[in-house]
């Protein structure tokens, strides 16, 4: 069976035209740089130019409806504009923001008056979000969180320490749940809500991890610890009904767990591949030694599934079509692939694969940044017990009635 796509003549006239418009319009100065979390301030403030000039052309959110600020096209358009994207290095939105998580779960259960509110910011690129979930003791079993909403008037007052959350360079609203019923059952007893970052008693603090480690030694692309202190968000930012909140974790949930899918090649792999091509080693290529074959091999099969399920789920995610255990499938594949190839890429390159040092790195640092990040990457996003867990309970391993998806429309 055939896997790869093809393109009909008016695709590649479509393809003609975003190549045109990202050749005019991508601004100088936006590095090709996989380590998307790493951009100096002013990279990133380019990146946000790009991103409001792709939201007012409709294609930052391809498929999403007109009316919201999206773009309201076909989800062969939208393969497209990611192709073209990532044939430069670019991801959509091209910095950290969670608007892929939080705009679709305002489209699902946000009221007509809350859609026209929130979603023409996040799909034109004009604010960026940050999911702010994680407690210092609650990670995985979300459903536990300690944060406080209590209704005062028009307002609610939120409390709560949140941790290793968004990435650097600031952000516009947050989006979080919190308890507005201690006494409700689990499940029942949560509110979800969009937060405004410069709300008096927002305090934002860096934290330095093993990932964000630039390499300067500066700390780009952090996490932050994020303290709410009697912060007042308008009744109209919760979403979805009080105490229902965990009805609209479930959709941002299951998209974050792998349900949105990817077109494109991994970025990294790409420099892996191009740096492959002239290694060399004891003065010969690389590839041409058998032991190096055999790592070589291992790493472009698991790099070729994670493809192929990416793939298939960002089909599901653009045609809207029901989902099951595929996210949770992908995911797992996605993060355990990554994991072996830091293992077998340590294995392959020796020390230069761990370090920054200008006169011995290789491949300008990707090797050594994929190094760190293999082994954070299996943690966020539901970890891989959790995505394990999730594709048991969809596929019916020990159960008489098969788990259903978060609601993705
Ligand atoms: C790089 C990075 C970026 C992040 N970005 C964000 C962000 O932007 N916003 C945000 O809100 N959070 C973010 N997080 C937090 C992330 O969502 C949590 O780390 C994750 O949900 C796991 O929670 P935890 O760290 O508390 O681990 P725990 O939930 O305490 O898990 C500890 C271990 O127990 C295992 N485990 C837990 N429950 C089960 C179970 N039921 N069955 C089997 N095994 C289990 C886990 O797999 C893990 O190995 C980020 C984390 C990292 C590392």
């Amino acid at each position: 069976m055939e896997f790869e796509l093809s393109y009909t003549p008016d695709q590649e006239a479509f393809r003609q035209d975003v190549r045109a418009w990202l050749q005019a319009n991508v601004p100088a100065g936006i590095s090709r740089s996989p380590r998307v979390e790493e951009h100096p301030q002013q990279e990133w403030e380019q990146r946000r130019v790009l991103a409001r000039r792709l939201g007012a052309k409709g294609w930052l959110w391809p498929t999403m409806p007109r009316e919201y600020g999206g773009g309201g096209l076909s989800m062969d358009q939208a393969i497209i504009i990611a192709e073209e994207l990532d044939s430069l290095g670019l991801h959509s939105p091209p910095y950290h923001d969670s608007a892929t998580l939080v705009a679709p779960s305002v489209l699902v259960w946000g009221s007509d008056e809350q859609k026209k509110a929130f979603l023409p910011p996040m799909l034109k690129g004009e604010v960026v979000t940050f999911q702010c979930l994680t407690e210092p003791e609650v990670g995985s079993d979300l459903a536990s969180v300690k944060s406080s909403a209590v209704k005062d008037g028009d307002e609610y007052v939120l409390n709560g320490h949140k941790t290793f959350i968004g990435a650097a360079h600031g952000v516009d609203w947050m989006w979080t749940i919190a308890v507005t019923d201690p006494k409700a059952p689990r499940h029942e007893n949560v509110s979800w809500f969009i937060i405004p970052a410069n709300s008096p008693g927002v305090t934002i603090i860096p934290m330095e991890l093993l990932g964000s480690r630039g390499e300067d030694g500066n700390p780009e692309g952090h996490k932050n610890d994020i303290y709410l202190d009697s912060v007042r968000v308008p009744a109209f930012n919760l979403i979805g009904g009080e105490n229902q909140g965990w009805r609209v974790a479930s959709t941002h949930l299951e998209l974050e767990h792998g349900g949105g899918g990817r077109i494109v090649r991994n970025a990294f792999e790409r420099e892996f591949w191009k740096y492959i091509e002239t290694a060399q080693r004891d003065g010969r290529h690389l590839a041409e030694d058998p032991d190096a074959r055999d790592v070589l091999a291992d790493i472009q099969t698991d790099n070729e599934i994670t493809r192929l399920l990416g793939m298939r789920n960002f089909y599901l995610a653009h045609a809207r079509k029901p989902r099951s255990y595929e996210g949770s499938q992908s995911s797992y594949m996605r993060k355990t692939a990554g994991l072996r190839m830091t293992h077998l890429m340590g294995q392959l390159l020796g020390y230069q694969a761990l370090t920054t040092d200008a006169e011995y790195r290789i491949a300008d640092g990707h090797i050594e940044s994929q190094q760190r990040s293999g082994i954070i990457n299996v943690h966020p996003g539901g970890t891989t017990d959790i995505q394990k867990l999730i594709i048991a309970r969809r596929i019916g391993i020990g159960r008489t009635a098969k788990e259903e998806a978060g609601r993705l429309s």
